[in-house]
């Protein structure tokens, strides 16, 4: 083969490239993009201030709320920032926000969080002030990140690619990324949720003891591979980084005290270490799998003596079969309205209308409300 006729390309360069740690992104139908993420946005009238530790640019318009943040962002800094133990490049940069579906996101590389306003009211989490736990969670993600960077955290990391393949019949390609930045996902969104609920801003509330509850007792827990992923279903979204991460972190905490969560972190900065693994098997003396396992055996056990000292269990009838998300109802005549996912992946719905036969309401008559969220 003449040399003329293949194509050869070797790249090496240190990429810079964004990444964010979102909050809750994979739950977000696809359509959401249609929403004013935004575009150009001329029309707004952006305005700056800064605090000690943090820029602030938003809309006019958000003063008084750009003023609620600074206060809370300040409030939380030393807090955060000493338990990881670094210097953080410079002032944090944060962009506020305001749209339909609310959000939050960190972006260690630029040294920024990006923050929405309204509380987007998340129906598996029980209710909390917003703007409070948005911005420490963000926060928190900036910090254990850029803790866990083995350098500068705007340098990414290494990548290396090779294609040889015009004309042949044997192609070849060869793409590699070396980070310098790892973030497992269950420890990610486990910490940031973690160090909200230590300033009282976040929680492990009912609904998410609930979710744990029910797929701890079913046996139905993610597996520790699908807690490093985001699925494509917005109930195992929640219930593996978000929902069993943050539940595995409080374990940590509980087991092997406060600081070993930042121990963690700070050990994924060292330049040898690849792998959560054995920045965990460092730190805590065991591997992340025999972590999950002894997590997982003591939720389990916990939980099955929790439904065994309530006796016999009370069950109710389930009145639909795919649907994992079902609000608002109202009965009205000889029907029960609301809204559905209709057995969709995400918590997006439309409107139901469901007959509501002699059956039905016998059913609800003898049902205890408490065996509905059983
Ligand atoms: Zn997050």
């Amino acid at each position: 083969m003449p040399l003329n006729e293949r194509h050869r390309l070797f790249s090496s360069f240190f990429a810079t490239s964004l990444l964010c740690a979102t909050a809750l992104i994979p739950l977000i139908p696809a359509k959401a993009q249609a929403i004013g993420f935004y575009g150009n946005q001329s029309d707004i009238q952006w305005k700056t201030a800064g605090t000690e530790h943090f820029q602030f640019i938003y809309p006019a318009e958000y003063s008084e709320h750009a003023a609620a943040v600074s206060a809370y962002a300040e409030a939380v800094y030393d807090s955060v920032v000493s338990r990881y133990r670094i210097d953080l490049p410079g002032r944090v940069n944060v962009s506020l926000n305001n749209a339909l579906y609310s959000n939050g996101n960190a972006v260690p590389s630029e040294n920024s969080v990006h923050l929405w306003l309204t509380n987007w009211d998340f129906k598996v989490r029980s209710s909390h002030g917003w703007i409070s736990d948005v911005v420490t969670h963000e926060f928190s993600h900036l910090v254990s990140i850029e803790s866990g960077s083995k350098i500068l955290p705007n340098i990414y990391g290494f990548q290396v690619g090779y294609s040889d393949y015009y004309n042949e019949r044997t192609t070849t390609d060869f793409l590699s990324l070396f980070p310098f930045t790892l973030q497992p996902l269950w420890l990610a969104e486990g910490t940031a949720q973690y160090e909200s609920s230590r300033m009282g801003f976040d929680s492990w509330d009912t609904h998410r003891d609930m979710l744990l509850r029910v797929a701890a007792l079913n046996d139905d827990l993610l597996s520790l591979e699908y807690m490093h992923n985001f699925s494509s279903n917005s109930l195992y979204a929640e219930l593996g980084p978000y929902n069993q991460g943050f539940s595995l972190v409080r374990y940590i905490s509980k087991h092997y005290g406060e600081t070993a969560v930042p121990k963690i972190w700070s050990e994924l900065s060292r330049f040898h270490r690849v792998t959560l693994d054995a920045a965990i098997e460092k730190v805590l003396g065991l591997s992340e799998k025999e972590l999950y396992n002894a997590w997982k055996k003591e939720i389990t056990e916990q939980y099955q003596a929790q439904k065994d000292s309530l006796g016999t269990l009370v069950e109710g009838t389930k009145l639909t079969e795919d649907a994992f998300w079902q609000d608002f109802p109202i009965v009205a005549g000889k029907h029960i309205y609301g809204i559905s996912n209709f057995g969709g992946d995400w918590f997006d719905g439309g409107i139901f209308k469901m007959p509501l036969g002699d059956e039905t309401r016998d059913e609800r008559r003898e049902t205890p409300p408490r065996s509905l969220t059983a």
